[in-house]
């Protein structure tokens, strides 16, 4: 079962990617993604569009989501997995994370156009769906459609990382709310692509410990940035920490993200695999197995 085709962390219109979730379910589907999850930054206002949309293609879905959180001064991004996505207590604090992105997205502009960069605030909004949710990745991209930088990496590295222009301080939700949430909601919490953080050994550590402490289950072992490196080391501290395994693209555009829905290598046959323990929060038609 670990060389299911589970594909569970993507992101739609809801968020900073530029699919719907229904041309990501059928994107999924057509790459042979056999178990789906939409993981939008702290919204879950697709789930319901996806759900309806795997189902009619007879692919498996979990709800998803992606927090934002912010641990030893980094930010840092929890996904959840198979939760109920009407859960009061839940909704709430995503409410409350999403809340501080407007203002943000205000002081970003500011930050451009001291450096002779004006009218940031209107650029990015013109490539935001959802208002509530305006990401960095939306400034990257009106920074590259104006011709500023070649690709939205260049944006990243120019203008929107610590100690950049465009860089703003911002505080996120805590790493034991956001396990909460998603675990008393029913669902299973993963560190998201933790080859990303720019931790030091013992931040790692306190992270991988402290997540675990507050209920966190699953890591994820396979994502879009993983070096092999990374998958290796990620994947003997899933063992060494007792968390699943989990897998996903972080599929965000066609033009932008380097791995596609669905075209990840296998999972190891060592590693305990995160839609192990989610089998009964699976939405789909035919009931295939799982296990
Ligand atoms: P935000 O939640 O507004 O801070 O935006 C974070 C998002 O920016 C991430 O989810 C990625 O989609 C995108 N991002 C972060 N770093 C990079 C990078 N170096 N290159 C391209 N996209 C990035
Ligand atoms: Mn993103
Ligand atoms: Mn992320
Ligand atoms: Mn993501």
């Amino acid at each position: 079962m670990h060389l299911l085709n589970a594909d569970l962390h993507c992101h739609s219109r809801y968020s900073d990617g530029t699919l719907t979730p229904t041309a990501l379910a059928e994107r999924a589907s057509r790459n042979g993604v056999a178990l789906w999850a939409l993981t939008d930054h702290d919204e879950t206002r697709g789930l319901a569009e996806a759900a309806a949309a795997a189902t009619a293609l007879g692919m498996g879905f979990l709800s998803g989501v992606e927090i934002s959180v912010t641990f030893a001064g980094e930010t840092v991004h929890i996904v959840g997995l198979g939760f109920d996505a009407a859960d009061a207590e839940l909704a709430q604090g995503l409410a409350r994370t999403r809340g501080g992105r407007t203002a943000r997205a205000h002081e970003m502009a500011e930050g451009l156009a001291r450096v002779g960069l004006p009218g940031a605030y209107e650029g990015a909004l013109r490539y935001v769906s959802n208002p509530d949710l305006m990401s960095r990745t939306h400034f990257a991209r009106w920074l590259v459609d104006t011709g500023v930088c070649a690709d939205t990496g260049s944006v990243f590295r120019r203008y929107l990382t610590e100690g950049k222009p465009g860089y703003v301080t911002h505080r996120w939700a805590a790493l034991g709310d956001a396990v909460r949430w998603i675990t008393q909601a029913g669902g299973l919490a993963v560190i998201a692509h933790p080859g990303r953080y720019k931790f030091s050994v013992n931040e790692e550590f306190a992270l991988f410990s402290e997540f675990k402490a507050h209920g966190g289950r699953g890591v994820e072992v396979l994502t879009g940035s993983h070096s092999a490196a990374d998958t290796l080391k990620y994947g003997a501290m899933a063992q060494e920490f007792g968390l699943l395994a989990s897998r996903g693209s972080d599929f965000h555009s066609p033009g932008e993200s380097r791995i596609d829905l669905g075209r990840l290598p296998d999972l190891a046959g060592t590693l305990q695999p995160v839609w192990q323990a989610l089998a009964h929060r699976v939405q789909r038609t035919a009931v295939a197995s799982l296990t």
